[in-house]
């Protein structure tokens, strides 16, 4: 990736978590992190923690349902940095319970579920792409999920196809119209140096998965850190795990 350095990266939901850990492994390349969140708190302890291990990150709140908090953060952004060059959205939320059928999961989880990981992260790139247009080589990662993928969901020979994962149809759902965003910021980006790719981490031992999952935090991080650092003949419009496509 061409560009001065150092990079500036803003990754959301970062004070635990995936975030933290793609926070911590882009700061461990070099990349000046900007670790953010929607606790004033967490985030200043978060990005404290690796500071004291030499690494260059600072804290910003940053609630990405809030249209009052993405327009601080980017003002912010803008007059310490003067341009972003790499953005991964990975705040989101699981809310539903395991169980359920489809049809029971309650109307007011869908919004909440799309106000946070569909909503949130179109504002927040809306709302950051000038900065990021400043960029020499802008990177954006959508950190999606297997359970965004509708082949995967319908193949009977798939994880997915369980009653399991098939009890979270807002979560899911809401990665699907994040992959759909993908593709679209993709195409209206062809002709530029940015890149915009979806990944899908891995079942990975977080709190949303109540520690649960096949992958140890730094391996989920691996494949979100790897899309941000893409080389300028890397893929757009991609939706990958671990250097593998998965299908839509
Ligand atoms: P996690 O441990 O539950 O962390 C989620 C993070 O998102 C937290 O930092 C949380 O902040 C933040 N967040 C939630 N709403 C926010 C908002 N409105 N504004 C800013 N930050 C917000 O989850 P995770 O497992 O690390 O998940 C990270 C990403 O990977 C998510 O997009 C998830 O859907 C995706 N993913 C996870 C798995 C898995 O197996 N773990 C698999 C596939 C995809 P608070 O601390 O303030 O709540």
């Amino acid at each position: 990736m061409s560009g001065q350095s150092p990079k500036t990266a803003l990754v959301t939901g970062a004070n635990r978590g995936m975030g933290r850990d793609i926070a911590r492994q882009l700061a461990e390349k070099g990349v000046r992190v900007l670790l953010s969140g929607r606790d004033r708190d967490a985030v200043t302890e978060a990005a404290a923690a690796l500071r004291s291990t030499g690494l260059d990150v600072e804290p910003l709140v940053l609630d990405i349902t809030s249209t009052d908090s993405i327009a601080a953060a980017v003002a912010h952004v803008e007059a310490e940095y003067g341009r972003l060059d790499i953005l991964v959205n990975n705040a989101g939320i699981r809310i539903e319970e395991y169980g359920k059928q489809p049809s029971e999961q309650p109307l007011h989880q869908w919004r909440e579920t799309f106000d946070t990981n569909l909503f949130g992260v179109v504002e927040t790139t809306i709302a950051f792409l000038p900065l990021i247009r400043k960029s020499p080589a802008g990177r954006i990662v959508n950190v999606s999920s297997l359970l965004a993928s509708l082949a995967t969901h319908s193949d009977p020979t798939s994880y997915a196809y369980s009653p399991m994962f098939k009890s979270l149809p807002a979560y899911s759902a809401s990665k699907s119209a994040l992959n759909s965003w993908t593709v679209h910021l993709a195409y209206e980006l062809r002709g530029t140096p940015i890149k915009v790719n979806a990944v899908h981490p891995g079942y990975t031992k977080t709190d949303m998965n109540d520690g649960a999952g096949d992958l140890d935090i730094p391996e989920g991080a691996s494949t979100g850190v790897a899309m941000a650092l893409l080389d300028d003949d890397g893929p757009t419009g991609s939706y990958v795990h671990r250097g593998d496509v998965v299908p839509w």
